[in-house]
């Protein structure tokens, strides 16, 4: 249950911002990027998805003194072992942009065929009723998919266009919102944060 009303979204990626927001509407509570409140990303320096996505909620919540909630996603390539994972917005360098990052990504699986292109978006979402909640609620989602050769549609962010959805046999960023919002890691993950939320 969320008591004041407001919670903040500790998020700088107006990508992921957009669609947690979508999600959050049902909620009726007032949700607040960082960013509005000039709170400063914190350095990832965990190692897994659930130990940034806790550092990152905390540091809204401590700053803001409110709920916040956290996404810390990225994208498994089974033909990289895993990789780019939790450095999947950083991939091509600390200053990386998404297509910089795509372009890495397509070089680093040129010539490889299709069946071994298989690859997952991973997300784990935190919410945080304050700064030092022992007991954070911890939901993760998986979209199962695999990366194309080129890029199509302009639609999502960050790996959308060279993601082949098996679902719809069309790259994420074809998707209109609602429908990667269904199909979506970060969709399931927010579904069954809603769930733990309106039932608490
Ligand atoms: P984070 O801000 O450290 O969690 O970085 C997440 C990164 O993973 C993003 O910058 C994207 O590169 C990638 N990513 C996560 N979710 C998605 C998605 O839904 N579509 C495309 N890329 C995503």
């Amino acid at each position: 249950m969320i008591t004041n009303n407001k919670l903040v979204l500790a998020s700088a990626n107006p990508g992921k911002i957009k669609e947690l927001q979508q999600m959050l509407d049902q909620l009726g509570i007032e949700v607040i990027p960082q960013t509005e409140l000039s709170i400063p990303d914190i350095e990832e320096t965990g190692l897994s998805f659930v130990e940034n996505s806790i550092l990152k909620a905390r540091n809204a919540s401590a700053l803001s003194g409110l709920p916040a909630i956290a996404d810390d996603s990225g994208l498994e390539v089974d033909y990289l072992k895993g990789a780019p994972g939790i450095y999947s917005a950083r991939f091509a360098g600390a200053e990386a942009t998404d297509a910089g990052n795509r372009d890495k990504l397509l070089e680093q699986l040129a010539g490889v065929p299709a069946e071994q292109r298989t690859a997952r978006y991973q997300t784990v979402i935190v919410y945080m009723r304050h700064a030092s909640d022992p007991t954070p609620i911890i939901c993760q989602g998986t979209w199962e998919g695999s990366i194309a050769i080129d890029e199509q549609g302009d639609g999502g962010f960050g790996y959308d266009p060279i993601f082949e959805v098996p679902e719809t046999g069309c790259r994420a960023a074809e998707l209109d919102k609602d429908r990667k919002n269904r199909l979506s890691h970060r969709g399931k993950a927010m579904a069954k944060l809603l769930l733990q939320l309106q039932t608490q």
